[in-house]
């Protein structure tokens, strides 16, 4: 049975700069009822990612921006609770852009049913979600990554940088990780495998990278942008490639910082690549096959920063990933 009430959170505003609380909008709705062709569902985890900044912003990207006063887009886990729906049951648990709020209708488009023997509800938004595709696909098709090469990561211990390190290592890889303090540098290379691990807010990243990678960076895999980048820049090997994945750093600044070190390219025969998960759906499943396989096996480790609360706690959870609050992908789980 539906609760008669719906919890949502809505933008009140476009955010400038960092987002605060008075850009959202705390609403309480009836829940609808699902029409013909329609299953209604109740939201048991939400995905935060940094991209949700991006969708704030009013300008041309790859997905539209969040209108004012509309449910923040978002990626979550429902579980179905009314159905009119043939392909989705009562019970079903089905992963979907459904947005912050508790309840949801939907007519199934872009919907997809996930299997809990297979892995844990949140998993399917983070290593077997999203973020593994995005590891994947970035790291095997735009990184063209061979065997035996080595791998910088930046934001390593987040989401998509935990997966694409252990990923390259799947692949027989040597992998270095770049990220925030000593504790989540240890987790990658004590818990996930990683060859080095690089604490950015410790000291000078160029000069780390330079003893532990003395041959140079065969792929680069940039999540962060900004200072890092450059010092990547300047270490790379022969026809090395970067994966522009994203740039957190530059995310809630009205003044990005492009790289400096770009010539390197240049002097190293190297290319620079940018790429959106979406575009890679059609094969999702064969990512989800390999990925899976590595999981089942325990070549790979899923690492994931649950936080427990309601959609009120949306905008402070969403937050975290900008203080690099979160070890591993951040979920909100709705209890
Ligand atoms: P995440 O890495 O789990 O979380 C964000 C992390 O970024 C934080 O934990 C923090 O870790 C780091 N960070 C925050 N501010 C920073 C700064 N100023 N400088 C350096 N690091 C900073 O997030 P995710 O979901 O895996 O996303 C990672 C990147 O992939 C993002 O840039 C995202 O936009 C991008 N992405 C791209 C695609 C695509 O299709 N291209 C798809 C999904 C995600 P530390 O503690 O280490 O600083």
């Amino acid at each position: 049975m539906l609760s008669a009430e719906n919890r949502q959170i809505r933008l009140a505003r476009r955010p400038v700069g960092e987002i605060g609380p008075e850009d959202w909008e705390h609403v309480t709705e009836p829940a609808a009822a699902p029409g013909e062709g329609r299953f209604a569902g109740r939201t048991r985890y939400l995905s935060l990612d940094p991209a949700m900044r991006g969708w704030l912003d009013d300008r041309p990207s790859y997905l539209p921006p969040v209108g004012i006063g509309e449910v923040m887009r978002a990626g979550s886990v429902v579980e179905v609770t009314e159905s009119n729906h043939p392909g989705f049951a009562i019970g079903d648990l089905v992963a979907g852009l459904f947005g912050v709020q508790e309840h949801v209708v939907s007519d199934g488009k872009g919907a997809v049913r996930i299997d809990p023997a297979l892995a844990s509800p949140s998993t399917f938004l983070g290593a077997l979600g999203s973020p593994g595709m995005t590891a994947y696909f970035g790291l095997l098709d735009v990184g063209a990554l061979k065997e035996g090469e080595t791998v910088v990561v930046s934001g390593a211990a987040g989401a998509v940088g935990s997966m694409v390190g252990q990923i390259a290592k799947a692949k027989g890889c040597r992998v270095v990780g770049i990220a925030g303090g000593a504790e989540k540098c240890a987790v990658l290379t004590d818990e996930l495998g990683f060859d080095a691990a690089v604490d950015y807010r410790a000291g000078n990243v160029r000069k780390a990278l330079r003893t532990l990678v003395p041959d140079g960076i065969d792929v680069y895999f940039d999540n962060v942008g900004g200072e890092i980048l450059d010092a990547a820049l300047a270490c790379l090997a022969m026809r090395a490639r970067v994966v522009v994945c994203g740039a957190i750093s530059q995310y809630n600044t009205t003044d990005v910082q492009g790289p400096s070190n770009y010539l390197s390219l240049l002097v190293r025969r190297a290319r620079m690549e940018g790429f959106v998960v979406f575009d890679y759906a059609p094969r999702y499943k064969e990512a989800a096959r390999e990925l899976g396989g590595w999981i089942a096996e325990g070549r790979i480790k899923v690492l994931e920063h649950v936080v427990r609360g309601t959609v009120d706690d949306f905008p402070q959870t969403l937050q975290m990933l900008f203080r690099g609050e979160n070890t591993g992908k951040l979920v909100l789980e709705l209890v």
